[in-house]
């Protein structure tokens, strides 16, 4: 068995070991495989053990390598879980499955405009600056409630919420406050935890862990 797979495998079983001990079952937890940066070659022996679900960060990117993937796996998803630019909106309704990163009033009309011109309807998480940093995207709290009524206004489907916690710090706070959020506002979805904290991430609630560095090491400068 190649490492991917028995790096695949391992991933699981913590998930597993942690859902367990918030008696949790594991199949309320979505692990998104985050390929970004990383080759065909690198994806397809986690194809090959499996894993359906992807995550990539830029549109460009994603447009360059999945089209030949789903060819071969017509049943991969893959999700976007990177900052979108509302002049890409159309490109991402029309390639990605799920689109994490929904943060603001533009992007709202953008992607219901182009989800309407596609007659395709993409789930989307809502993602919540949840440690108050301008620089990395996701909406204010205090600005949430508005956004998520303009989103169910112009007819997108949002699943829930997504977060990508301060560096450095302790996550679990960022993850309760992420997690109580999503129960105020009636949304099942969690999308939380990367490779440092997933495991925190599922005690405290994720339904969606998006995992990258665990899966496929490192990546090179981008
Ligand atoms: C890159 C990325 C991940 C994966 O991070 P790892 O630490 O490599 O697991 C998860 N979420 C977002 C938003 C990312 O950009």
């Amino acid at each position: 068995m190649d490492n991917a797979a028995t790096l695949l495998d391992e991933i699981h079983g913590q998930i597993a070991a942690a859902a367990k001990v918030a008696q949790r079952k594991v199949d309320e937890i979505t692990l998104i495989a985050v390929s970004k940066t990383h080759p065909a070659e690198a994806i397809i022996p986690l194809l090959e053990r499996g894993q359906r679900i992807f995550g990539e960060n830029r549109v460009q990117e994603a447009q360059s390598k999945w089209p030949a993937l789903r060819e071969q796996y017509p049943d991969a998803e893959v999700h976007l879980i990177g900052q979108l630019q509302s002049n890409k909106a159309d490109d991402a309704v029309a390639l990605f499955d799920c689109i994490h990163s929904l943060d603001r009033p533009s992007l709202v009309k953008a992607l219901s405009k182009a989800m309407d011109k596609a007659n395709r309807r993409v789930p989307c998480f809502v993602q919540v600056d949840v440690g108050e940093e301008d620089q990395k995207g996701g909406c204010a709290i205090s600005d949430l409630p508005e956004l998520l009524k303009l989103a169910d206004d112009a007819a997108i489907p949002l699943i829930g919420l997504m977060c990508v916690p301060p560096l450095g710090i302790e996550p679990a706070p960022f993850f309760a406050l992420l997690d109580k959020l999503a129960t105020d506002h009636g949304l099942p979805g969690r999308s939380m935890g990367m490779s440092g904290d997933f495991k925190t991430a599922v005690m405290m609630g994720s339904t969606h862990i998006r995992v990258g560095t665990a899966l496929f090491g490192e990546r090179g400068n981008q």
